[in-house]
């Protein structure tokens, strides 16, 4: 076998891909994305066993989040960069041990390779398929997974100067924990919760990051058609990516759109004040392939999910940043402080023909919980009233899969007395639909980006304290998450640490839960997979 990767939702078969990622990762790059994680279990086995203080570690701690992102799936495509990476993790590392007491470790923290043959020929050795118990793999990779979604979030707070270093130090603790061999499979599950609190804890610290620095989220109209100027085009998650380039491309006469997963940025007070941010072009991440062709102009990607482009034309428009990559894509790096240099993008786009309108309208977000708890009496007494039988948590990923059609159907089909909350790129399924209101509350209240399912999930906690009420699961609240990648791993995990039970995930169940780990799943907490849409709406209502 040449490759092994299961760690999205996409995954060949459902169950690995295995010679090329239905993703367009290649073999090498699969290699070099493992030899990458077995690095930093080296890195994290030193700092552990050497009980290292990680304040004082400030570059590693940095470095080992932007290394955990940048294998997140569509991330980076850049081969080069990921040798890069390696070759400054190792040295890290080798630095690290000089620094720590004699202790005794693993390979991972002392194996040498001294090109690239020998990082593949290395790398091949100690990939995903090394563990080789199913359930034990499979329980690693649901941490190193959800390890990965953290670290992303963790990196956006870090953007932002938030940082908690307790987050740092569980990352360590438990990536040290995937080379134990002495750890029983029920250790590994309560490390698998644990890592959800932590997620929580990540996610209330970007939550509190973004809020601090560009204002709590506003009830939003924003924009989906174009208007009559040259543009850039700005997707992924990182909203100090996207402040930076609003400053400099004012008075540029360039228009700012954002893509995907940018969308919620038009809810916060920060970015209003910009004439030139101009609207959202498109829809989820996957649409990009067609979506780029019409948008004409240059696109920025600060965080996944990049889709290999079909053409030239299009590549020649693509710039990344930050944990992404892209083969033959100009990379924006920052500066000591943080500062990126746009400039060659706002020049590209003044050279460029304008964008193509492809919808009209408007779209409407921005329910964060401070928006939604504002509206809490109202919510509360339409509850008590009848007015609203049950919200539903639609909320997670989107993805190219035909079955992903069944979000739109259920969305559409629910009854008339039900809200939906939402949260992450699955929203572009049903956020162009008019579901109506309820005594003046949208049908459809959407938080913002996948890591403000935080927000959902303070809105149902205030909920129970509104209805005073002791557990969470009788609140009538149903959710039904649609997943693809890892920051979806670390959200599910989070929910699952507060204790939410009866989740439907899908479309399908990852490939990367063994059969008895999915049991385990499904016993203590209920997880389950979507069925048809009726006999799950008939099932939700009923509950
Ligand atoms: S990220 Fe997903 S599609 Fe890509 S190689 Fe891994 S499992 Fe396959
Ligand atoms: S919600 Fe998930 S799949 Fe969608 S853009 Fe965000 S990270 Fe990617």
């Amino acid at each position: 076998m040449g490759m092994f990767c299961y760690q999205c939702q996409e995954t060949a078969r459902g169950t690995g891909c295995t010679t090329r990622g239905v993703c367009g990762k290649k073999e090498e790059l699969a290699k070099l994305q493992d030899l990458l994680i077995y690095t930093l279990k080296g890195i994290a086995e030193i700092v552990i066993k050497g009980a290292l203080e990680i304040d004082q570690l400030d570059e590693i701690n940095e470095q080992v989040l932007s290394s955990l992102f940048m294998t997140i799936t569509n991330a980076n495509f850049d081969e080069a960069s990921f040798e890069k990476q390696i070759e400054k993790m190792l040295a890290f590392r080798d630095r690290l041990r000089e620094a720590a007491p004699a202790v005794e470790l693993h390979d991972a923290a002392t194996f040498t390779a001294d090109s690239r043959e020998a990082l593949l020929e290395k790398a091949a050795a100690v990939g995903v398929l090394a563990t080789e118990n199913e359930d034990v793999r499979s329980l690693r990779e649901t941490i190193i997974y959800g390890l990965k979604g953290m670290a992303a979030y963790a990196e956006h707070a870090k953007n932002i100067g938030k940082e908690e270093l307790p987050i740092n130090q569980f990352i360590y603790e438990a990536l040290a924990a995937t080379l134990n061999e002495t750890l029983s499979a029920d250790e590994l599950v309560a490390l698998t919760l644990k890592t959800g609190e932590y997620g929580v804890r990540v996610m209330a610290l970007l939550d509190e990051a973004h809020r601090s620095r560009f204002g709590d989220p506003e009830i939003t109209k924003v924009g989906i058609g174009v208007r009559q100027n040259p543009a850039i085009l700005i997707t992924g998650h990182d909203l100090t990516d996207l402040e930076q380039l609003l400053k400099q491309s004012e008075g540029s006469g360039v228009d700012i759109y954002t893509h995907g997963e940018m969308l919620p940025a038009h809810y916060y007070p920060a970015f209003k004040k910009y004439d030139h941010f101009a609207g959202n072009y498109g829809n989820a991440w996957w649409k990009q392939l067609e979506e780029f062709v019409s948008f004409n102009g240059p696109i920025l990607f600060t965080t996944n999910c990049i889709v290999p482009p079909r053409s030239e034309e299009v590549r020649a428009r693509i710039f990344t940043t930050g944990s992404t990559g892209y083969p033959g894509c100009p990379h924006i790096e920052a500066d000591a402080g943080g500062a990126k240099d746009f400039s060659e993008i706002i020049a590209l786009a003044k050279t460029l023909p304008l964008p193509e309108e492809i919808e009209s309208g408007h779209i409407v977000g921005g329910f964060a919980y401070t928006q939604v708890l504002a509206l809490a009496d109202q919510i509360v007494e339409a509850v008590k009233t009848g007015a609203i039988k049950k919200f539903f948590v639609l909320a997670g990923c989107d993805g190219r899969m035909k079955s992903r059609a069944y979000y739109t159907e259920f969305a559409k089909r629910l009854p008339r007395d039900t809200v939906i909350l939402t949260a992450g790129c699955a929203k572009y399924r049903y956020n162009k639909l008019d579901l109506g209101e309820i005594g003046g509350i949208p049908r459809l209240l959407d938080a913002g980006q996948c890591n403000d399912c935080y927000s959902l999930a303070v809105i149902a906690l205030k909920l129970k304290e509104l209805c005073e009420i002791d557990d969470i699961n009788e609140l009538p609240i149903a959710y039904n998450i649609a997943w693809y990648e890892q920051k979806a791993v670390i959200v599910l995990l989070a929910l699952l640490y507060l204790g939410v039970k009866d989740i439907h995930l899908g479309p399908t169940l990852p490939g990367f839960l063994s059969p008895p780990v999915a049991g385990v799943l499904a016993d203590k907490f209920g997880l389950t997979g979507i069925g048809t849409i009726d006999e799950d709406i008939a099932l939700f209502m009923g509950r």
